[in-house]
């Protein structure tokens, strides 16, 4: 059993505590069908309901009216600063070190290569040998940008640690397993690399919006998350990148581009980039995408982040103990760390079956995702998810197992996207 609950488990009681939830309000913010229950947003956030009302206004009248007068009148042009102070509060920043831009592998880019120019004497990246692939894949193309020269240097999640020597430049390190939920210390890892005199650059892809995060407070150097996952700002959602105050004027970062000069307007031949954290854009952004991305984020930013620490770590552990209780005969391995404080919003389980057993669960209704090579994961959004739909998924998990409704050819069939 998690530590954390030792609650009866039956229905009626998770009735009760979603009655008493705090958050309990926020399901309504969102669009979700009827008759599902939705532990994947952590791969793609749910819509909030006001998206529509907004984007209809930036169409027909933004967009529509007032044309590229907008990006003066409805102040466009600032969105990628003002959206990540926003960011920046989710994520324990202070004004003016984030900007909302590109995808996470591009702002990857960025944050290495400045990281990397900021350590020239040393050659080494740490990473960890199961973070997502983009992560490494980025890395990568760096490097044989750069010439050779550099180690990636990859180990376990519980080897980061002493992996972080004084020969390294920068440790990329995700703070929650994209696989199997742990959740690194942030403040403990990135202390310790400063005092080896490495940089520390931290993926939140899945932490942001998920549980309050400290960057400013654990000393970071650089971060990058993602706009679409339980910050549900919506399909390809823009990304975001944080560069430490301290740091800004150190670097200018590759992906030169006129957004991130000093005065775009000016029309000059030569590159000079902006003061502070302007410097990390590139080119326009998505007017589109930023205002879906500003408009969950406003509803967010309404709910107490405490509330929802304590949600995720009280909805994981409910999963985790009545996954355990009801289908200990079927064979789930939990690669999840029990210890709420090592684990981000999500469980997840192995099983040799693992992929039809997931295909069963979407038909019926319960839609998580499978991870090769098989591992079923499950991901908590604790604004839209409640605890009586914990139960309800593990009672259907249950029927799945027990009269092997997995055990069909239309459910090993395996899609592109899984
Ligand atoms: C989801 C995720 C990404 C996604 O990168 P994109 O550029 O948005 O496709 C990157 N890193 C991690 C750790 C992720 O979980």
């Amino acid at each position: 059993m998690s530590e954390n609950t030792n609650l009866s488990m039956d229905r009626e009681t998770c009735v009760s505590r979603d009655a008493a939830d705090p958050l309990n309000g926020f399901l309504h913010k969102f669009d979700l069908p009827e008759g599902v229950i939705y532990l994947d947003g952590n791969s793609l956030g749910a819509k909030p309901r006001a998206i529509n009302h907004r984007m209809q206004t930036l169409l027909n009248e933004e967009w529509g009216k007032d044309l590229i007068k907008s990006w003066n009148t409805h102040d466009w042009y600032n969105a990628p600063r003002r959206i990540g102070d926003k960011i920046g509060q989710l994520v324990g920043a202070a004004s003016g070190q984030i900007v909302a831009a590109d995808s996470t592998s591009i702002n990857l880019f960025k944050a290495l290569s400045a990281a990397l120019a900021m350590r020239p004497d040393r050659k080494v990246i740490v990473s960890e040998k199961g973070n997502f692939p983009t992560d490494l894949y980025v890395a990568q193309g760096l490097m044989a940008q750069l010439g050779g020269g550099y180690e990636l240097r990859l180990v376990d999640h519980d080897a980061v640690y002493d992996a972080i020597t004084d020969d390294v430049a920068v440790a990329m390190i995700t703070q929650v397993d994209y696989r199997s939920g742990s959740k690194h210390d942030m403040a403990a890892l990135t202390a310790h690399a400063h005092d080896v005199g490495a940089l520390m650059l931290w993926d939140l892809a899945h932490s942001a919006g998920a549980f309050p995060v400290e960057l400013d407070a654990a000393g970071a150097d650089f971060a990058v998350g993602c706009g679409y996952k339980y910050i549900n700002g919506g399909p390809g959602a823009p990304a975001f990148i944080y560069v430490a105050s301290r740091h800004q004027q150190a670097f200018s970062q590759p992906l030169s581009g006129w957004m991130g000069h000093a005065v775009p307007f000016a029309f000059g031949t030569d590159y000079q980039p902006a003061e502070g954290i302007s410097r990390y854009l590139c080119g326009t952004p998505s007017i589109l995408a930023m205002t879906s991305l500003e408009v969950s984020l406003d509803l967010i930013l309404s709910a107490d982040m405490e509330a929802l620490l304590a949600k995720s770590r009280a909805l994981t552990g409910l999963f985790i103990d009545l996954v355990e209780a009801r289908c200990q005969a079927f064979g789930f391995e939990l690669i999840t760390p029990r210890d709420p404080a090592k684990r981000g919003s999500q469980v997840s389980f192995a099983h040799p079956e693992g992929y039809a057993i997931m295909q069963a669960l979407i038909a019926h209704g319960v839609i998580g995702d499978f991870r090769a090579p098989d591992v079923v994961r499950f991901g908590f959004a604790p604004l839209y998810i409640g605890f009586t739909d914990v139960y309800d998924a593990v009672e259907i998990l249950h029927d799945i197992m027990a009269k092997r409704l997995w055990d069909k050819e239309e459910f090993k069939t395996r899609n592109a996207v899984t």
